[in-house]
């Protein structure tokens, strides 16, 4: 599973990146768009894997003349990027449908399209339930959407919803969308073989293919050449990623890529997400020391601390097999950070099993982890089979105990920072105050620190950490 990134409208500043290579602001997309161009707004929900979905849909429609807006009311086309992974998701979605329902309203050319997980799992009840879709496109369908625009633009509702055992969309460029110009996802497979009973993915996102090294190494690449410094490999499960050469027979695994998208620039920063603790060798984690620039950061899943729970949700490996885990990032990269998923509250979970899993994250030592209550999902196998039995109180009382414990040991890992000397990569300006830098550490820690002279965004810096809370280092440019 791939993690929960923040909704976001599309910036203006990306057209032109694909086009020309270069920056182009919001007078000149004015001049573009004044010849008539049709414009597309685009909202994104769920996961890296949706966000950088977004990216290669506005490529698609770039090419199909379409350009980005931001304004809703002056959108010929708006697109909402659904994710499906618990109830609460599919409903933020609805309630932006109701405003998009408004603008139809109000505009009643404009067209409004549904894509990802959402999309994917309702498919044509979709329509049927709600009037104002023109357009329902599930996650391998995106190269169809110029027909598909068109055969809504004549009237019809269309749906495209086929799931492929070969589309990675290799060969699109994706378009930056709301871009700090420094770091970038790059996909580099698609879908999921593993059958975790409590999730939809395998169903919304299909079988598990990789993608062509070699056009992932010119995507690193040419990310390098316009400047960005830190790419994240993209993947629900990084660890299976195997590419056969149709040619030479020969393969390529997850630790080789990680190794030629290190090559390519000592200063070109590299992560992935997400691991698996079943799939993770000990091949990654050498080819992760011998590389100044792979992070040492791992976001490995766990999801339960008791081996019963771990066999009902199918995660197939069990609480020892995970410590072993742990155990070998520990001796093979000390200096490593470890941040994991938690579900509270699974089918049947008691409460000495729920103590299971707090004295697994004391013992772990996470740097931080996306903590939720088990959410059940149609179609999975967990709503097949176990009854979701847990009471909503119990589920919430648990899942605050893991928060409370999580974030007392977060703050702990953080303060442990204080006094070290870290490399950083600004990526902006921090949220907080534009008198600030922020950037993360190789451990993937959010550190801010106050701007100096002849510093920007993209540039390299030590920082002293001299304070920590429980989410971000504090400290000064040494
Ligand atoms: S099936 Fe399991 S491994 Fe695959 S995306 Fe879902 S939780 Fe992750």
């Amino acid at each position: 599973m791939v993690h929960e990134a923040q909704e976001t409208t599309q910036s203006l500043k990306v057209i032109d990146e694909a086009r020309q290579g270069s920056v182009l602001y919001k007078e000149e997309w004015e001049k573009t768009a004044s010849v008539g161009a049709k414009r597309f707004y685009i909202e994104s929900y769920g996961c890296q894997m949706n966000f950088n979905d977004s990216e290669i849909v506005a490529a698609i429609l770039y090419e199909a003349g379409y350009l980005p807006t931001r304004q809703l009311e002056e959108s010929d086309l708006i697109l909402i990027n659904t994710c499906s992974i618990r109830e609460k998701a599919e409903e933020t979605v609805r309630k932006r449908l109701r405003v998009f329902e408004a603008v139809k309203r109000r505009r009643p050319g404009t067209l409004v399209g549904v894509l990802g997980c959402m999309a994917e799992r309702l498919k044509k009840r979709f329509l049927e339930e709600e009037k104002l879709i023109d357009l329902v496109v599930g996650p391998d369908a995106y190269r169809d959407l110029p027909n598909l625009i068109r055969g809504a633009e004549s009237g019809q509702r269309m749906v495209n919803v086929l799931l492929s055992r070969e589309e990675t969309y290799a060969d699109i460029s994706p378009v930056r969308l709301d871009s700090n110009g420094v770091t970038a996802f790059i996909s580099i497979m698609r879908g999921c073989d593993n059958m975790c009973s409590f999730c939809v993915v395998p169903f919304t996102r299909g079988r598990e293919r990789s993608r062509d090294p070699f056009s992932i190494v010119a995507e690193a690449q040419d990310l390098f050449m316009r400047g960005y410094r830190e790419v994240t490999l993209l993947g629900q499960n990084v660890d299976s990623y195997k590419w056969q050469n149709p040619e030479t027979g020969s393969i390529v695994n997850f630790a080789q890529l990680l190794e030629m998208v290190a090559q390519i620039h000592p200063r070109l920063r590299v992560r992935f997400s997400t691991s698996h603790p079943k799939d993770m060798t000990d091949e990654v984690l050498y080819t992760m020391a011998r590389y100044d620039n792979i992070c040492k950061y791992i976001h490995l899943p766990v999801q339960s601390g008791n081996s019963r729970i771990l066999a009902l949700m199918n995660r197939t490996y069990d609480r020892p097999w995970y410590e072993e885990r742990i155990r070998a990032i520990r001796r093979i990269l000390p200096d490593a950070a470890v941040s994991t998923d938690i579900i509270a509250g699974f089918c049947t979970e008691t409460e000495e099993e729920h103590q299971d899993t707090l004295s697994l994250i004391e013992w772990a030592n996470f740097s931080m982890a996306y903590m939720f209550a088990y959410s059940q999902r149609p179609g999975t196998l967990a709503a097949r089979r176990y009854k979701d039995d847990v009471p909503e109180e119990v589920k919430k009382r648990r899942l605050n105990e893991i928060i409370r414990l999580q974030t007392a040991i977060s703050l702990r890992h953080n303060q442990a920072d204080i006094g070290k000397t870290f490399e950083v990569l600004i990526e902006g300006d921090s949220r907080r105050s534009d008198c600030d830098f922020c950037g993360r550490n190789s451990q993937n820690k959010m550190v801010v620190f106050p701007k100096k002279e002849g510093y920007k965004p993209g540039d390299y810096v030590y920082v002293r950490i001299h304070d920590a809370t429980s989410a971000t280092l504090r400290g000064e440019i040494v």
